[in-house]
């Protein structure tokens, strides 16, 4: 099947679909996957938790009354669970890949099962404006949520999402939908209650597929959000590139210390990576999560991709260990690379207000 969205002067298109950068993604062969499951069941792999996952009852106060506070919002990241985030920023509520269904594949009989419920339920969430969608993998591309989002009261979200998913939405009704290239930039435009907010997809070393069958075929990626009271990133699912620094140069002259610095704060995945001669070219570990850190040079960061679903060897508590010996041997803490637990909401402190009280 043909690539429609084919541009030959694009490094990354292909007239089937889409290739990465810098390290073209190769689909695992049936050896390959064998082989990780064998290994895995010998070695015991995934071990049970030491640590329970840390869930807290979300602040619906505070949420629902920060959703209505137009231009006075105070940034504010709420971890829903896995790849899910609502995000307060700039008058508007927008949320990341969202994924609120007790399995992430194609049935809900079978697959990987929630290990911690939604830190808020759909019925809990605002009205979402705006949703952003990385790519098509079950575990961030959940049907019923969207769905469900498609009909909630006030009307369809914006989705806003990677090449090759239209047809998708469409299938299913949904019309309200922005596709965009790598470095394309979609701008939200003001509103009395909300500012003029543009939003760039950016690339990721990553992969996409849906079936069997049409793997590579739509695009994958992250966003960077700028919000004049926050410039947030949301990596996606990525494996380590130079994708980051390409990211940093892109947004340079925005990030200046007159403009206010990097990105306010960033969601980084620091989870699914082992064993890593499997995941490696799809997947970070926390260690190459710090090193995205420093690459796009963001100010803070939030840990997602963890905690949720088991989908790889490591045990579903073992990330946040792992990213405090990589943030240590940084001389970092998570004061830098915020943990949050299920349902916390982490505040963001202000850009354009930091940049008013500049003297
Ligand atoms: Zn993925
Ligand atoms: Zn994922």
């Amino acid at each position: 099947m043909k690539n429609p969205h084919f541009k030959p002067d694009r490094q990354h298109h292909r007239p089937g679909g889409f290739q990465n950068t810098y390290q073209s993604f190769q689909g695992k062969r049936w050896h390959e996957i064998l082989r990780w499951r064998w290994q895995a069941w010998r070695a015991g792999h995934p071990r049970p938790l030491q640590d329970a996952i840390p869930v807290v009852a979300p602040d619906l106060a505070f949420i629902h009354a920060n959703a209505q506070a137009g231009l006075a919002m105070q940034p504010a990241a709420t971890w829903v669970g896995h790849i899910t985030v609502l995000l307060q920023l700039g008058g508007l509520n927008l949320l990341t890949d969202p994924v609120f269904s007790e399995r992430c594949f194609p049935v809900q009989w079978a697959g990987p099962k929630r290990q911690t419920p939604p830190g808020l339920t759909l019925q809990q969430l605002p009205h979402i404006d705006v949703v952003l969608l990385s790519h098509n993998h079950y575990d961030h591309m959940d049907e019923a949520s969207l769905l469900a989002l498609s009909r909630q009261a006030g009307g369809c979200p914006l989705i806003l999402c990677p090449l090759g998913h239209r047809a998708w939405f469409a299938r299913r009704g949904i019309h309200k939908v922005v596709e965009l290239d790598w470095w394309d930039e979609h701008v939200l435009a003001a509103t009395e209650r909300n500012a003029r907010i543009p939003v760039t997809l950016t690339p990721a070393q990553h992969w996409s597929a849906r079936t069997a069958t049409d793997a590579l075929r739509s695009l994958w990626g992250g966003f960077a959000v700028r919000s004049p009271d926050c410039h947030l990133f949301f990596a996606g699912d990525t494996a380590y590139s130079k994708d980051f620094t390409d990211i940093r140069h892109h947004f340079a002259r925005e990030h200046t210390p007159e403009a206010g610095g990097g990105f306010d704060l960033a969601l980084l995945p620091i989870g699914a990576y082992e064993p890593r001669w499997f995941m490696k070219d799809q997947h970070v570990n926390p260690e190459e999560s710090v090193q995205i850190f420093h690459d796009i040079g963001c100010k803070q960061a939030l840990a997602v991709h963890w905690g949720c679903f088991q989908l790889t060897d490591e045990a579903l508590d073992e990330p946040p260990r792992a990213l405090d010996r990589a943030l240590a041997a940084r001389g970092m803490s998570r004061a830098d690379f915020v943990v949050a637990a299920v349902g916390a909401t982490h505040r963001i402190r202000p850009r354009d207000r930091l940049q008013a009280a500049r003297p």
